[in-house]
């Protein structure tokens, strides 16, 4: 007879496989679904969350769980870390009712919808309402999971389990301060980059096989996975055995699909490096969305934005490009780097993307307190992209109607971008430690050093550890925005010659 804790681990690894099949049906969704079958596939992915969500809150696993606590030996932290996720997704579950998920569900097809109208035709006032109701929705949510500070603190933990609005709020504010002295510093210094560099003719089949080239060296298995593409580029991994990601492609920006690429991979190798002796339960999972960000942050900036990198690879690059065979290494990386205050996060470069989020992270909080009606938010939008980046943004469409984010229900998300950032600073900082001739690995096309670094300190672990505790144990600090700033001074003082 198996133990309560061994038909616990099959219940819940069911609960898990079903998952993974709606995240198939959404990547098919992206990838190669024709469009008629749009309105079949949302009946699909409906039926199989909700058979999902019926395993995990089902009478059975609750008993198998509670049985398992009495009985299981919680010194080994396998079955400690199970135990603890497994009772921490279980509950949550089932303290929001089946009937207020689906009116979220609802809901946010239809903000969705009005989003893109309302987008398309700058005109806030078509998504106003949606978002009230969003918003009166997603208040329920938080006092359904409950807290102990602010209501944003029940959203923020869906994502980040164990974040705290305040201390982001501190983590933010220091940021900020060395933050938007830099970018005014950049933006009037003498020398700037060429960024037309950037904008030269790539034929396509020659940007997909570099970037396969990269991604290969970065360490993907593709007899492990997929690079598709569609249009927003995505990484989702069903198992360790089976990951799927996309990239998109312009004919003249060679640099915006690679980056995309080496973003992705970073997920993607994440997903990859967990441990298939665990699939299906927490310790074979992933940690946290800013964690995830960091492996995607970490490969995509701090490795492909760097000086080390393009010293194997540039040589590489301009054999396949003729466009750019007279641009010279210093060119080209200062013309990758470029900084400049824009509109949309999106295509922000990376001194001026925490500032964007910042705006974010403010604005949802006040909107979920009460302190900022909806109906204020362009004005209350513009105002504060003018305080961080000194811009203002000529229609809504380029402000506060950019992101799908709080029309799609993901309030709470977007800390997760910057804690990301933070994340992959503090652990890069780390690597270069324990690796000291990390660079010269690097320039020698040596991507595996850092990977396997990545994997034995990060990836390995699933979930036994959270956000806050795996920082510290492999960085030997706890989270601090400090070794994020130097990475950027540095970096940034020396390209702009500060
Ligand atoms: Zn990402």
């Amino acid at each position: 007879m198996p133990s309560a804790y061994e038909q616990l681990l099959e219940r819940y690894q069911e609960v898990h496989a079903v998952r993974s099949v709606v995240q198939l049906l959404e990547c098919d969704l992206q990838t190669f679904m024709p469009p008629q079958g749009a309105g079949y596939r949302s009946t699909q992915i409906g039926v199989v969350a909700a058979v999902a969500h019926q395993k995990l809150v089902s009478p059975e696993l609750a008993e198998l769980l509670q049985q398992a606590e009495v009985q299981s030996d919680r010194s080994d932290p396998a079955v400690a870390t199970n135990l603890r996720e497994i009772r921490r997704d279980r509950d949550r579950a089932a303290k929001v009712p089946t009937a207020l998920v689906q009116q979220i569900a609802s809901a946010t097809a239809l903000a969705v919808e009005a989003w893109k109208v309302a987008r398309a035709q700058s005109d806030f006032a078509h998504l106003a309402p949606h978002l009230e109701h969003l918003l009166d929705l997603e208040r329920q949510v938080a006092e359904h999971l409950g807290w102990q500070t602010e209501p944003y603190d029940a959203l923020i933990d869906q994502y980040e389990p164990d974040a705290r609005a305040a201390d982001i709020q501190q983590l933010f504010e220091s940021l900020k301060r060395e933050l938007v002295p830099l970018v005014s510093a950049i933006t009037s210094a003498r020398r700037q980059p060429n960024t037309a560099l950037l904008q030269m003719p790539a034929p396509i089949e020659k940007q997909t096989a570099f970037n396969h080239t990269v991604a290969a060296a970065m360490g993907f298995d593709f007899n492990a996975g997929r690079m598709d593409v569609s249009m927003h580029p995505f990484c989702a991994g069903l198992c360790p055995g089976d990951v799927r990601m996309t990239t998109r492609y312009e004919e003249r920006a060679p640099a915006v699909s690679l980056f995309s690429v080496m973003h992705e991979t970073g997920h993607g190798l994440y997903e990859q490096g967990l441990d298939p002796a665990h699939t299906g339960t927490p310790l074979g999972d992933v940690v946290s969305l800013g964690i995830h960000e960091s492996q995607s942050r970490l490969w995509e900036n701090m490795v492909g934005r760097s000086r080390p990198f393009w010293q194997y690879f540039y040589p590489k690059f301009q054999a396949e490009f003729s466009a750019w065979r007279d641009v010279s290494l210093e060119d080209w990386l200062f013309a990758i780097n470029a900084v400049q205050p824009s509109f949309i996060r999106v295509d922000a470069d990376e001194v001026t993307y925490g500032l964007h989020v910042m705006l974010r992270f403010d604005l949802e909080r006040q909107m979920l307190s009460g302190s900022l009606a909806v109906k204020d938010l362009p004005e209350a939008w513009n105002e504060g992209l003018r305080q961080l980046l000194g811009i203002t943004p000529p229609s809504d469409a380029e402000g506060c109607l950019q992101d799908v984010h709080w029309s799609a229900g993901l309030w709470g998300y977007f800390p997760t971008y910057t804690l990301g950032n933070l994340y992959a600073a503090q652990f890069f900082a780390a690597a270069n430690q324990a690796i000291p001739d990390l660079d010269e690995r690097i320039a020698r096309g040596d991507l595996r050093t850092l990977l396997d670094w990545l994997r034995a300190n990060i990836h390995r672990h699933g979930k036994r550890y959270r956000a806050p505790e795996l920082v510290e144990l492999v960085t030997g600090q706890p989270l601090s925005p400090q070794p994020y700033i130097e990475y950027l001074k540095r970096k940034y003082r020396s390209l702009y010659g500060l």
